[in-house]
């Protein structure tokens, strides 16, 4: 069988050319626009001797050059090594070299860390402009290499997407890399192609006429694959952010009149905050959420505030990402993850029995083990890491969960986040869960910190709601909500204000930072 990730862009710039398939501030790029520039990125690609199977790193944040690079990299059967534009050259040399990239595209906003890296890894620079005039080099006088996009709008498209072979691999997504150094998850053409044909269907139900907010970073999974894979699937039209912003994400929402939005929860957490200074309301239609736990009072005010249904589901890097997304008809089951997608199985096996999968009855809570369409092939250049997370086909998450007799699955928390207090299990989710409906909790992290007589202590980090007054009284009273609500030993002690949280790449609580912070 032969197939192409590409085919993605090329089929709808087959089918709507003339459609909106990007807005980025005042630009309106059409399908057919957006698959001619990618193929002209792939022909300067290919004159830069990159063929298939080669390397192409992108060091680009959401513009529009993301996907012309990626779909022409893609087109040209190279494999996407999407670097996190976040990254110091240090890290991103790292990257370089464990990837092997043919070459480094890197955005002119972004070239100082990039050409350091570039430089040590000696990997070839291919240099993007930002704004599309102006910019770095554009004269491109002696000695001066131009630009790729300059290059690109004299080069003749490459025609066709170059057929790959299911097994290939068409991305290397790196882990942000918690422990240890980062790892890249290979993401074969298959794995791609399936996650985006099968969620585009279920459970997003994307139509051409859909207007998708963007503001998940395309270099991450969840936007790239969800965002900006299913949306050129189904012909629909990314409405693009560089960063996210709540309020500028509403303004824009309102002005292009999206129909979806889809985040993390904490993007969510801002936008109703920004729903209340505002009273801006775009068109939504539905919402999803994923990449981290929503808590269910979000999904109720966003459900109210924005008058559309949210829709939570669950995935990893390793897992193409998607597993299981609530689907329609709405209510779903909030606090849930719902169903595994079609073609794809999620269980629950006993996280203690290593080497083997020793699947637990419905209703335990156990560590979430997955298998089908969506498992990486592996880390690359890891042979044992991927033998730890790889065991029979079945694909070990880290995760613990349950799932009903419906097939339903619910997510307990990471195994690492757990804590242990006095020899109990504290799941801190379950905990978040009851603080977050406290009246004066704007967002709320529960986290372990040590304790000679209890090994671990509950610890709740708290960012308030505006207006409340961060105090002793206030905390006693957190205490004593959540000590009226939970077991004992799973009531938090000891509580810590904070005006905003830490968060990861994605836009994910860092809570292993907040943890080691109040540890100290
Ligand atoms: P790293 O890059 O350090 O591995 P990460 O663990 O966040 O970061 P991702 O692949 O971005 O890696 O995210 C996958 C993880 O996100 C899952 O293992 C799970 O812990 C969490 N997650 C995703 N969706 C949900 C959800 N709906 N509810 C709870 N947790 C979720």
């Amino acid at each position: 069988a032969v197939l192409s990730a590409a085919t993605v862009l090329a089929d709808s710039a087959a089918r709507r050319p003339d459609h909106p398939a990007l807005v980025a501030g005042p630009d309106r790029i059409t399908y057919r626009e957006l698959w001619d520039s990618a193929r002209r990125y792939a022909a300067v690609l290919r004159e830069e001797g990159v063929g298939p199977g080669d390397r192409v790193a992108l060091l680009l944040p959401n513009t529009p050059h993301f996907p012309r690079a990626y779909y022409g990299a893609l087109a040209l059967g190279a494999t996407v090594v999407p670097v996190n534009a976040l990254l110091k050259a240090e890290e991103i040399a790292y990257v370089l070299r464990d990837s092997a990239a043919r070459v480094l595209i890197c955005s002119d906003a972004l070239t100082g860390e990039g050409a350091r890296a570039a430089e040590a890894a000696a990997t070839p620079l291919l240099t993007v402009r930002t704004g599309g005039s102006g910019g770095s080099g554009g004269s491109g006088g002696e000695g001066c290499v131009l630009p790729l996009d300059i290059r690109a709008a004299a080069a003749t498209p490459l025609p066709d997407p170059v057929p790959r072979a299911p097994d290939d691999i068409a991305l290397v997504l790196y882990t942000s890399g918690t422990t240890g150094h980062p790892k890249g998850a290979m993401i074969t053409q298959l794995n791609l192609v399936m996650n985006i044909a099968t969620t585009v269907v279920t459970p997003f139900a994307l139509r051409p006429d859909d207007v998708l907010l963007g503001c998940l970073p395309l270099f991450h999974t969840f936007g790239q694959v969800c965002g900006m894979g299913t949306c050129f699937s189904a012909g629909a039209t990314l409405v693009l952010m560089e960063r996210f912003d709540a309020d500028a994400a509403l303004a824009l929402m309102a002005a292009e009149g999206c129909t979806v939005a889809m985040g993390v929860p904490t993007m969510f957490i801002g936008l109703l905050e920004a729903a209340a200074r505002s009273p801006l309301r775009p068109p939504l239609d539905r919402a999803y959420s994923g990449g981290a736990a929503l808590p269910v009072r979000v999904l109720e005010d966003v459900t109210r505030v924005f008058g559309c249904p949210v829709y939570e589901g669950y995935g990893l890097t390793e897992t193409s990402p998607v597993v299981t997304f609530n689907q329609r008809p709405w209510p779903c089951r909030p606090g849930t993850v719902g169903r595994p997608i079609p073609g794809v199985t999620a269980e629950i096996a006993d996280a203690a029995v290593a080497g083997r999968i020793e699947l637990l009855p419905p209703g335990e809570v156990g560590e979430v083990v997955v298998r089908g369409h969506n498992v990486m092939a592996g880390y690359l250049n890891r042979p044992e890491a991927t033998a730890e997370v790889v065991t029979d086909g079945w694909f070990r998450t880290g995760d613990l969960g349950t799932k009903d007799a419906d097939g339903v699955l619910t997510i307990v928390d990471r195994t690492k986040d757990m804590l242990i207090r006095g020899g109990y299990n504290v799941y801190p989710r379950e905990v978040e869960e009851v603080l977050n409906r406290h009246p004066a909790v704007a967002q709320v992290a529960v986290v372990g910190v040590p304790h000679e007589r209890h090994g671990q202590e509950v610890c709740a980090v708290v960012v308030p709601r505006p207006g409340a007054v961060a105090d002793a009284d206030l905390a006693a009273g957190i205490i004593a909500w959540a000590r009226e609500r939970v077991a004992a030993y799973k009531y938090p002690r000891r509580v810590e204000f904070v005006a905003s949280f830490p968060l990861g790449p994605s836009g994910k609580v860092l809570k292993r930072e907040l943890a080691a912070r109040y540890s100290a």
